[in-house]
């Protein structure tokens, strides 16, 4: 899988325009307070000059409203960036005009301009085209990095993307769409929120959002306050909202029906008055006292979380747990901040912290570096989080930039190993595939082993898939195996319509759609196999094949937030045979794959779904395979019988980034 992300692009000799958010706190001398934006933007920045282009960047600073504000001018972030950069930064005296492009026409490659203040143009916030055009003609190349604006459809932030033909994320924006993005749309389960905040308007839509798609939430805050209260608790003189009461009751039922569970907190530390220094005591939720305001959750709260978090693979935190900005209540969130950096660094969690102020305790606590991903955005992440599309993010990946699809690397052992084996075999292999965040592992054994060897790797990374899935729930069929069954083996991944069924047990097209509805609908990730026959390649006819296969698989599955499906290519004439597809069939193939995911669906979709290579894939072909930019992976026959082999091709995958 290749990415067109910053470092796929060919920069030498370009004028490559950077959007950054540079909009740093400064003290009243006009110094920097934090140069943190600035400091985190570097490595795109570098990667720009080392590889010879022409570094124009372009950013906001505060909010000047479409006025030149001489206090609002760039000019120290440009000093800095010389310090941080280590070579001469010239301020551009505007971000457009025949000034600025004579500047950027004089430039060359390994120079640096950096562009006056956009927001001094109100057509900035405005989005208006002309100006985002203009903006487009001083350079050849977009990178867009600033991920806090990304919710915002500015000129330089998503308009701009219309107007040049090479765009790309930087590393920044890159790392919050793997984290957040890969967290809302493909999550490692279960997954948990936390989410904390005084108004429930502010945090409806993402709540919501995770009642959807998670099965833990955990909440405190003044909204905690209101659902208590909908509850009828008392709770003293704590933040609440009377007229949100029957929203809250209406959360708490929805959650319910969608069978996520919602954590309020099992007790409170409470002050007399909304201030540092002021009485405290630690009380359970239920004897809360009139007169007593409710400022962080207590100690069986923490204990709570630890236990509720212990089995759970993706965690998104939005808001503190306590009022963590007066040093008397500081103590919970920081427990709570530890808790979730061991389980990060011990547990295999992927933990990935939204909003400026969590980021703010996290960082306070002195965690934030052993936290997956620390979010540089607030109200960017927050809308991100509830499922929003972002223009800054839309706009790219609209335009060519390819979302950044994990691999997926997966074994496929047929009719091999009984029970024994593959239980041994499982073992070595979680010895020897190491654990990568790029890189999804899936076994499939034959049924009789699925539960044994799940008990095997469930405190690995490795997951398990079964070899097929029956569409009927229950009854009498003999001989066959239900989702649900599937289910309490531990299985995740589903393989459907392989080849060899095809050939050998009447799959047909119609069959292999009534198991993917059924696999979908029971929450497994089906892996559907489609692929010619040597006879129908020999004809040019592998395309059409293919497609009506495709098509046929999803046919009558409606597009939802949910819809997560893995199509593996497997030309019949390479499975088990030693011949495989050469990287540009393969390639041309998968390219065909998601345009047509993309006509059925939409090009969200399409950019979102891993297409698997099969078909002697083995660890000396995998690597020109798998560098193939539309290849997210593997489904693998014969060489996964083979621990080191599928460890040797894993490790391929690890090695593409
Ligand atoms: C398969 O079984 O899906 C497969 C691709 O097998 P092999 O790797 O042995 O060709």
């Amino acid at each position: 899988m290749g990415k067109l992300t910053i470092d796929s692009l060919d920069l030498k000799g370009k004028k490559v325009l950077v959007r950054c958010d540079f909009n740093v706190p400064l003290n009243d001398d006009t110094t920097i307070r934090d140069d943190k934006r600035i400091f985190d933007a570097i490595p795109t920045l570098k990667k720009v000059l080392s590889e010879g282009g022409k570094l124009i960047l372009m950013s906001h600073f505060g909010r000047p409203k479409g006025k030149v504000v001489p206090e609002m001018s760039l000019k120290p972030v440009a000093e800095r960036l010389k310090d941080l950069l280590g070579k001469n930064v010239i301020l551009a005296p505007d971000c457009i005009g025949k000034e600025v492009e004579n500047i950027v026409s004089a430039m060359s490659d390994g120079d640096v301009v950096l562009l006056e203040n956009l927001r001094f143009h109100p057509e900035e916030t405005d989005g208006n085209d002309n100006f985002a055009r203009k903006l487009a003609t001083l350079g050849d190349i977009y990178i867009n990095d600033a991920f806090g604006v990304c919710h915002r459809a500015h000129a330089s932030v998503s308009i701009i993307a219309k107007y040049l033909k090479n765009i790309a994320s930087g590393y920044l924006l890159g790392k919050e769409i793997e984290y957040i993005g890969g967290a809302m749309r493909d999550p490692q389960k279960p997954l948990a929120a936390i989410l904390a905040g005084i108004k429930i308007d502010g945090k409806i839509d993402v709540i919501n959002k995770f009642i959807e798609i998670a099965d833990k939430i955990f909440i405190a805050g003044g909204i905690a306050n209101t659902m208590l209260k909908a509850q009828g608790f008392e709770i003293g003189n704590s933040i609440f909202e009377e007229d949100k009461i029957d929203t809250a009751k209406e959360i708490l039922l929805k959650a319910e029906k969608n069978n996520t569970k919602i954590f309020l907190p099992v007790d409170m530390l409470c002050g007399k008055e909304f201030k540092n220094d002021t009485e405290t005591m630690y009380v359970d939720t239920e004897k809360q006292q009139p007169g007593w305001i409710a400022m962080g959750v207590g100690p069986k709260t923490v204990e709570q979380y630890k236990t509720e978090l212990a089995d759970c693979k993706t965690l998104l935190w939005n808001g503190p747990m306590s009022v963590f900005e007066f040093e008397n209540f500081a103590k919970e969130t920081f427990e709570i901040a530890k808790i979730v950096a061991d389980y990060t660094q011990n547990n295999g969690l992927i933990s990935i912290i939204g909003g400026g102020d969590t980021a703010a305790a996290v960082k306070q606590a002195g965690f934030a570096e052993k936290f997956s991903h620390v979010s540089t955005g607030g109200g960017a992440a927050l809308e991100y989080m509830e499922g929003k599309h972002l223009p800054g993010i839309e706009s790219i990946t609209e335009k060519g930039f390819e979302m950044k699809r994990k691999f997926l690397i997966a074994g496929n052992w047929k009719m091999n190993k009984n029970v024994h084996e593959s239980i041994e075999f499982a073992q070595e292999l979680t010895k020897s595939i190491v654990n990568d965040d790029n890189v999804d592992i899936m076994i499939a054994p034959t049924y009789t082993s699925l539960y044994p060897v799940y008990e095997t790797i469930k405190k690995s990374h490795i997951e398990l898939g079964s070899q097929d899935i029956f569409w009927e729930k229950s009854g009498a069929f003999t001989g066959k195996i239900s989702a649900d069954m599937l289910k309490s083996a531990g299985v995740k991944y589903t393989i459907i319509g392989h080849s060899e069924r095809r050939q050998y047990f009447g799959e047909t097209d119609a069959t292999v759609n009534k198991r993917t509805k059924v696999a979908l609908e029971a929450g497994f990730v089906p892996v559907v196999c489609v692929g010619e026959i040597l006879e129908e390649r020999e004809k040019g006819v592998e395309k059409e094949v293919v497609k009506r296969q495709v098509v046929e698989a999803l046919k009558d599955i409606q597009l939802n937030d949910f819809l997560h499906f893995v199509i593996a290519y497997e030309p019949v004439w390479a499975i088990g045979t030693g011949k495989t597809a050469s990287p540009e069939q393969a390639q041309e193939m998968h390219a065909y794959i998601r345009s047509i995911i993309k006509n059925i669906y939409n090009e969200e979709l399409a950019q979102a779904t891993r297409i698997l290579y099969g078909g002697s894939l083995n660890p000396k072909n995998a690597q020109e395979l798998l560098s193939q930019i539309d290849i997210d992976g593997g489904l693998i026959g014969g060489a996964a019988l083979k621990v080191d082999d599928f460890s040797t091709i894993a490790k391929i995958a690890q090695g593409i980034k």
